[in-house]
Parts: C-alpha cells; structure tokens; sequence
C-alpha cells in the first residue's frame, strides 16, 4: 500500500467515510455520492493537498457533473477515464 493509501484511509475513517473513499474499486471520492466503484468506470482526478500525484476516484455521474461545470465556467477538465 503506497503512503498516499495509507494517509487516505486514516483520513477517510477520521472524518466518518468509508475507508476507501476515493481509492480505486472503493468509494466515489465525492462525500455527497460514495457509490461502490467496483465493478464501474473509474474516473480520476490528481489530489491537490498532498502533492503526490495520487489519483483520486469518482464514479461516473460525478464526473459528468464536475466536467459539464468545468466547461460551464471554461476551466480545464480535470476528470480522465482510466483506461
Ligand atoms: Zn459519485
């Protein structure tokens, strides 16, 4: 388990989530969804607060929101399918 893992599930079970929220086959990284990403496409995003380049998971749907705001404010799109 990489550090970036480590630090996530300690952070996710401190604040009430489960412990693999936002971690791939876990949980949609959004604290509103938490859909079961098993199984499902997996969508990701770069963590920005801890400088390690880990990606972070989010289902589908989520995805379709935060890249239609994206082009709504004509900011980058920042959700990449994984292949
Ligand atoms: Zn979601």
């Amino acid at each position: 388990m990489s550090m970036f893992e480590r630090a996530k599930r300690r952070r996710n079970l401190q604040e009430g989530y489960p412990e693999d929220k936002g971690l791939k086959d876990g949980h949609c990284n959004r604290s509103g969804c938490l859909a079961p990403l098993e199984g499902q496409p997996h969508w990701w995003m770069t963590d920005h607060e801890t400088f390690t380049d880990a990606r972070l998971y989010y289902c589908q749907t989520c995805a379709n929101q935060f890249t239609a705001w994206g082009k709504h404010i004509k900011a980058p799109i920042r959700c990449t399918l994984e292949s």
